[in-house]
């Protein structure tokens, strides 16, 4: 369901696969329904809930990933319906934050969101997994034959997430003062690091997969303990750096998410140089830069060099080319499918990586 145009709605159902994909899931199938209004009981209408049943039972399915915020009632209605787990694109959302999520800060905005999402949903958990008890959903056997938790066990959960959001929030409030300290002492690394940025699907992972190619395999044992979001590379002339893969963008972010976004995006902020990759057959590329310029600037990185990449050149025409152009004067245009532009990109980078302090020091004595 959609509220705006049918390609709108393919493009978010586009973009909700991807993010379903980089939160570890195998994306099977979508499903379109166009209506007025969602349906307020189980969302899409029962006519359409009955094909979506159809389909995950056909193709084994065991998640349903609703494009939209769901009502917990219309989550539980509609699980009745397809009998697997359904969830929303928030919960996918918050998901890939947690993975992402490294500094303490971080993890506390994401836990704080994780928890502002879960406390209306309480009573529908209980509900749902009574009612299924013995089904495929919920926890097996929770709540067999009682009403679920019950009130009092919700009360207690309620008040423990209320008290620990509260505690959530104090520590936060308290980090702000010694991450703007952190970053004045922060050692500017032996080994340079290169943060890529930019909306989720614009093609930040085939790229560093094509730039970093088969070094990565080579270099994966030594590099093991590192993150896995850290990719180590060397420029043609052997000097060593690291790809730090950042949390993508996404299309209409809930409002309760914005913060826990930005603290697991501000890794940006302690990078020599930001690669910032744009989907050039975007049908709206100077909305996406101005978004994800705009949050560098918040997370303090606005003063680290930038380099803007137009990914997807093969699905360019000339005229767009001409408009990208003129918004960013010396984008690099690439494909990271068909290889085009990734040699002069790779000179770009390279030229553009600060000669690491060791190196200086190694040649020196
Ligand atoms: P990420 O979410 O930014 O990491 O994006 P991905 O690397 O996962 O790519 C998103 C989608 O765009 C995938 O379906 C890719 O196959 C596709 N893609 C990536 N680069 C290109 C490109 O240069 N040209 C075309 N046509 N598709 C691309």
């Amino acid at each position: 369901y959609s509220q705006g145009s049918v390609e709108d709605a393919e493009n978010s159902l586009r973009e909700l696969a991807a993010l379903a994909e980089t939160a570890g899931a195998r994306v099977i199938d979508g499903l379109l329904q166009r209506r007025a209004n969602p349906d307020p009981a189980t969302y899409l209408g029962k006519g359409k809930a009955q094909e979506l049943a159809e389909l995950v039972a056909a193709e084994g399915a065991d998640t349903v990933i609703a494009d939209t915020e769901l009502a917990p009632s219309q989550r539980r209605a509609l699980e009745d319906v397809v009998k697997v787990k359904v969830i929303d694109r928030t919960a996918v959302i918050l998901d890939i934050f947690s993975q992402h999520a490294k500094s303490r800060e971080g993890k506390a905005q994401v836990e704080l969101a994780q928890l502002e999402y879960l406390l209306p949903r309480l009573r529908g958990w209980g509900e749902s997994m009574s009612r299924q008890a013995g089904g495929q959903v919920g926890s097996a056997g929770a709540g067999m034959g009682s009403r679920g938790p019950g009130e009092t066990k919700i009360e207690l959960d309620r008040r423990r997430i209320h008290s620990r959001m509260a505690k959530l929030r104090k520590q936060i409030a308290g980090f702000a003062p010694s991450r703007a300290a952190n970053r004045a002492n922060r050692k500017r690394g032996e080994v340079p690091s290169v943060a890529i940025a930019g909306y989720t699907n614009a093609g930040k992972s085939s790229l560093v997969n094509r730039l970093t190619g088969v070094q990565e395999l080579v270099q994966n044992q030594l590099f093991a303990t590192l993150d896995t979001a850290v990719r180590h590379a060397e420029t043609d002339d052997g000097r060593q750096f690291t790809y730090a893969d950042t949390v993508g963008f996404v299309r209409n972010l809930p409002h309760q998410l914005v913060e826990a976004f930005r603290s697991t995006f501000e890794e940006v902020a302690d990078a020599d140089l930001i690669l910032h990759v744009v989907d050039g057959s975007h049908p709206d590329p100077e909305a996406q830069l101005r978004t994800v310029r705009d949050v560098i600037a918040e997370v303090e990185g606005q003063a680290i060099p930038e380099l803007v990449v137009f990914n997807k050149a093969d699905l360019v025409d000339e005229s767009t080319r001409m408009v990208l152009h003129g918004l960013v004067p010396d984008g690099v245009f690439v494909s990271a499918r068909t290889g085009e532009g990734l040699a002069e990109l790779r000179q770009r980078l390279f030229a553009a990586l600060p000669v690491p302090d060791t190196l200086v020091t190694a040649v020196i004595p």
